[in-house]
This record gives C-alpha cells, structure tokens and sequence, in this order.
C-alpha cells in the first residue's frame, strides 16, 4: 500500500522519521508543495528551495513531486492520484504551519483519508519542555537546562532511496535552479546536496568546532558552523548535530549546543505565542515614540541599502544583500540600530530580513528581532543598545570584515553618520522611560 509523504521543512533522507513511517508498509508517494507563500521569498530563496528539491529528487531517483498550489488540495489530490488512506509529514508549531497541516488533516479526513504528524524540526518539539507543574520555562537558561535533560532520540535510520513510487511534478525545478545560478553564483557557495551538507558538518567538527566559543563572535573570522540554511530546508536534523556534539569535550560543543536550545526555545515562545510573529511580548515603548512618514521611509531604505555612515551596519546589510545571510553578532547589531537608533519597529526590519534571508525560519526571525528590541520573552533589556563603532572596534579589530562588503569606507564616497549614536540612544531611553512611567 503507498503511503505519501509530504515533505516540508525536512527534505532529508538520514534521519528523518516521518518519511520511515511513510515508508513502513511499501514505496511512498513523496510530495512538495511549492504554495502561494513561496512567491513571497526573495529570488534567492526560491531558487536555493529549487536546488534543495531538486537534489532530494535526484537522491530518490526522480520521484519526487512539486506541485503547484495551497497544500490540502495538491496533498489530497495526490493521495487519490496514489490511493494513498494515510498521508505521514512532520509536525510545525509556527502559525502557518499548524494552518496548514490543520487544512491538510482536514480536506483528508473529509475524503476518508488521515494525516499523521511524525516528528518536527526541532531536536526537542515546541511545547514538550516545561515546568513540573506543566507551565511554560519564561527565561533560557532554566529552560535550556530543562531541555538537556529532556533529551532526545537517538538519530533514526537511513530512509530506503529507493522505496519511492513517482510522483508527476508541475514546476520545472531544473529550469529554476540553473536560472538560479546565472543569475546569483554568491549564493550557489550554499550547499544545497544533503550528502555534502554532512560533509560539511563533519569537516566543521574536525576544524573549528574547537575554536567556536572563543571566535563565534568574530565576523571577521570563518568560525561558525554555517548549519543555519540546511537547518532552515531540513537537510540536517539538529538531534544529528547533538549526536555528534554530545561526544565531544570542550567549550566549542557546549557553545554550539547551547545555540541550538535557544533555536528551540524560540521554536516553543511562537508556538505558545502564535501573536508572537507580528506583535511584541512586552511594550518597552510609548506609540508616539517611532519615526514615521518620509523620514521613515528614507532611513528604513538608508539601512536596508546599507548606507547608514556606520560601517558595520553597512558591512551587514550588504552581506545580506550580497549573499541571503549574515554572521550573528552583526544581525544583532543592525537589528539593534533600526530599532534604537532609527525608531523604525523591529517589524518592519524582520520583514526585510524575511525577504532576504535564505535561512529564513519564522520563529528564529521573530523572536531574535524581539530579543534585540527588547520586547520577547527573556529578551536583552531593552537600555542594551549596540553601539555600532565600539561593536566594529571589539568583533572586526583589523576591518577586515567592513573592508571585504565596503570597498569605499575610507574614501570620500563614504557618507557620513546619518545619526549621532550618542543623541538617538539617549533619545530611546527617554522614550522607554516614558513607557516604564505609564505603565
Ligand atoms: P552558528 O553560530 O554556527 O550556530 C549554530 C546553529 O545554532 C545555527 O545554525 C542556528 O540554528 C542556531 N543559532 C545560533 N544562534 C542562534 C540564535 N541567536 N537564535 C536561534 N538559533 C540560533 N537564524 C536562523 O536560522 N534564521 C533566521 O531567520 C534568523 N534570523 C535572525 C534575526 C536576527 C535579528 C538575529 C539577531 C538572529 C537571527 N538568527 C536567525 C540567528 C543567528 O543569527 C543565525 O542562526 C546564525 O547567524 C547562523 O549562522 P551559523 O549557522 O553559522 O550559526
């Protein structure tokens, strides 16, 4: 009996549960759904979807299929076309994704057919880590250490590559993927083939995973492990990375696990606080205190074009620009100065990085804009305002970071600071004052 499996965030074939049980009684039907919210992403972001796909199907021998449209139809019209009773996918805890598999489960179960939810892309599930008396952990570092000692399982068996049955695709992955690399070769750097992202991680363990806790904050230096963009598209499972971490001494390891724990912890805040995604946790701010109309408009296009005088702001931005990701001490920083510096709300800074980032992930995004601004759960407080220059001088001490994204920093073509640091800092601060006042 063929059983389908509908791939999501997870297009792996090591360790993935979900497409094991898909495949427990016969050949699986495997499906991606290239939906309406995909044409939202950056050009970039499709076309390294289209290279992850793309490589999946190669690795199951061309059965894969990509179809076109809202999920609940193409997953029903697929296990009809399969007369598939059971269709198996991993479980998502971010708003869209439990809207999708709630319609998927739904248009199935209508049709006498039933969706099973195996597994998720965290190494713990959102929700699972909590309190003994089930609430949930509302700072890190309780929950991380909660989370360590809920463990997880040991990373399940290979899936069989060849236990597929075709699936007929309507969207022309090659034609997206080689336009892909005409168009963009910086982001082609990104592996994209599931085989090669482990070697990756495994030549990462054998090298600077030992440097990681002294260097990570360093954009300057190539220290971390790059693992956020498969992570992003499933073609690493993080209980993978734990299993190999777990065996290893050393500050290097802990460091990498620890990051991995806030990944999940953010993963749990958005899936008990689905409003979490668009609105603060906290106000720290009065509403008059945001710079709106033109000036808004003009400093908001000054950051996001990296023109800001700051140079690691600019670095930053044109990084992103330049290739869809950018090292984490310099998000912090560039987050921290559209909010504090440029009164824009961290909204509208997550929904630039939603567009440019290609290891864009709902609940990482979110809820690490909410950490800087101030406003998440167990965020940095909010009179914890980067200051751009002293942040360049301590994590890029040779410029080497600043120099390689802005080529003209030392020119005349450079342009000026577009704010005084000093003044927009303490112009937050008195606004945050106001609203501690009348709270
Ligand atoms: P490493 O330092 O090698 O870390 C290993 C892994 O741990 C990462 O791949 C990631 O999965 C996890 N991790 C590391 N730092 C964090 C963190 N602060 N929060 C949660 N998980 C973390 N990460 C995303 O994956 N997607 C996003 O959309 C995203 N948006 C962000 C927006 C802002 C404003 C900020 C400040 C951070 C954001 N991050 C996001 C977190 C972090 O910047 C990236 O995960 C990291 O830079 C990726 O590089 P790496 O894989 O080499 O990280």
């Amino acid at each position: 009996m063929t059983t389908v499996w509908w791939v999501r965030r997870d297009a792996r074939l090591a360790d993935n549960p979900a497409l094991l049980a898909a495949q427990e009684d016969g050949p699986a039907a495997a499906v991606f759904v290239w939906n309406r919210g995909v044409h939202l992403w950056s050009g970039r972001r499709r076309a390294h979807l289209a290279r992850v796909l793309w490589s999946l199907k190669e690795d199951i021998g061309g059965a894969l299929g990509v179809r076109r449209g809202e999920a609940a139809d193409a997953v029903l019209a697929i296990a009809r076309e399969h007369d598939a009773r059971v269709v198996v996918a991993a479980r998502e805890g971010s708003p869209a994704g439990i809207g999708a598999q709630d319609a998927v489960a739904s248009a199935l179960a209508a049709d006498g057919r039933e969706l099973r939810l195996v597994g998720t892309p965290y190494a713990v599930a959102p929700g699972r880590v909590r309190k003994s008396d089930g609430s949930e952990y509302r700072v890190f570092t309780p929950f991380s250490h909660a989370w360590r000692e809920h463990g997880w399982p040991s990373p399940a068996a290979h899936a069989d590559p060849e236990a597929f049955v075709p699936v007929e695709s309507d969207v022309d992955l090659d034609e997206r993927a080689a336009h892909a690399d005409a168009e963009d070769p910086l982001t082609a750097r990104h592996e994209f083939r599931e085989e090669r992202v482990r070697e990756a991680w495994e030549g990462y363990v054998d090298g600077p995973l030992a440097r990681y806790a002294e260097e990570r904050d360093r954009p300057d230096l190539d220290s971390t492990s790059h693992l956020s963009v498969p992570l992003a598209y499933g073609q690493i499972h993080p209980r993978t990375v734990l299993a190999a971490t777990a065996a290893m001494p050393g500050e290097g390891p802990r460091k990498l696990e620890a990051e991995l724990a806030w990944r999940d912890f953010h993963a749990d805040v958005l899936f008990r606080h689905p409003r979490a995604q668009r609105e603060s946790l906290t106000t720290v701010l009065p509403d008059d205190s945001w710079t709106t109309g033109r000036d808004a408009d003009q400093a908001f296009m000054a950051w996001r074009d990296g023109r800001t005088g700051f140079p690691l702001v600019d670095a930053g931005m044109r990084e992103l620009a330049a290739t869809g990701t950018m090292h984490n001490r310099v998000r912090m920083v560039v987050a921290s100065f559209l909010v504090k510096d440029l009164h824009l709300p961290w909204q509208r800074g997550a929904d630039h990085f939603r567009r440019a980032l290609l290891d864009y992930d709902h609940a990482q995004n979110q809820l690490n804009w909410q950490w800087v601004a101030g406003t998440g759960r167990d965020a940095a407080p909010f009179f914890r305002i980067f200051n751009p220059a002293a942040q360049a001088s301590r994590y890029d001490p040779e410029r080497r970071y600043i120099e390689r994204w802005v080529a003209e920093v030392d020119t005349p073509a450079y342009p000026a600071p577009m704010v005084d640091h000093a003044a927009e800092r303490a112009a937050a601060l008195a606004d945050h004052k106001r609203a501690r006042a009348g709270a």
